[in-house]
């Protein structure tokens, strides 16, 4: 008999999404463990290493036990585990409203397409421009959101100019965000005003409210 399907799990925890349009909600996220990028800022190291192996029955189980309707399966990478994408058709399948966060350096064309797909776009400072799969946005649609996270004034200058060239905002909505600690929100708002670009700008709702630690 073939063994169940499993996944590394950092962690599956309740809390209020802290970015996309869905900020605010009441959120269950589902952490798998691993990522094949290491972005300078990166703010969930802790899921590099290790993770527990849980069955997706497991998964799907523990994520009904918190009674919540809207689900985000996040990382780490999450599509770097093939089992991510059996697990997001089967969180849809039982009427969660699912989202998924990802680096944009894997390939989400095989993501269910109830899904909304939350693709970063890395820039320069990130450390890990390079790995940036430009054919990701072909695929995107309008319930999809397009992510920069931006260091400093380069990275806004180069967002902007991949934002001019692509027409992301006819895509599906873009989103802009300083890294914490090392951008200010407020000089990040005044570029975005100034140049009038069509994107959200956003923080991270949980930080301000919990800091940064694991499970929030
Ligand atoms: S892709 Fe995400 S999890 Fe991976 S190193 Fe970058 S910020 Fe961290």
């Amino acid at each position: 008999m073939l063994a169940p399907p499993t996944l590394r799990i950092t962690e599956i925890f309740l809390s209020l999404q802290g970015e996309t349009s869905r900020t605010g909600l009441a959120t269950v996220f589902v952490r798998l463990a691993g990522c094949p990028l290491r972005c300078r800022w990166c703010d969930t190291t802790y899921s590099f290493q290790g993770g527990e192996t849980v069955s997706l029955d497991e998964v799907l189980a523990r994520v009904a036990g918190f009674g919540v309707s809207v689900v985000c399966v996040t990382g780490g990478e999450p599509l770097a585990q093939k089992n991510c994408l059996p697990l997001l058709a089967r969180l849809c399948d039982a009427g969660y409203s699912v989202s998924l966060e990802t680096s944009g350096a894997l390939d989400v064309s095989a993501v269910d397409p109830r899904v909304s797909r939350i693709v970063d776009v890395k820039p320069p400072e990130s450390g890990e421009v390079a790995r940036n799969r430009w054919e990701n946005l072909a695929h995107l649609g309008a319930h999809d959101e397009i992510k920069f996270v931006l260091a400093d004034r380069a990275d806004y200058e180069w967002a902007r100019e991949v934002l001019r060239e692509r027409a992301l905002e006819r895509v599906c909505p873009v989103l802009f965000s300083p890294v914490q600690g090392e951008l200010a929100p407020a000089q990040l708002a005044e570029w975005i005003l100034a140049d009038r670009l069509p994107v959200r700008m956003q923080v991270q709702l949980h930080k301000l409210l919990w800091g940064s630690a694991p499970g929030r």
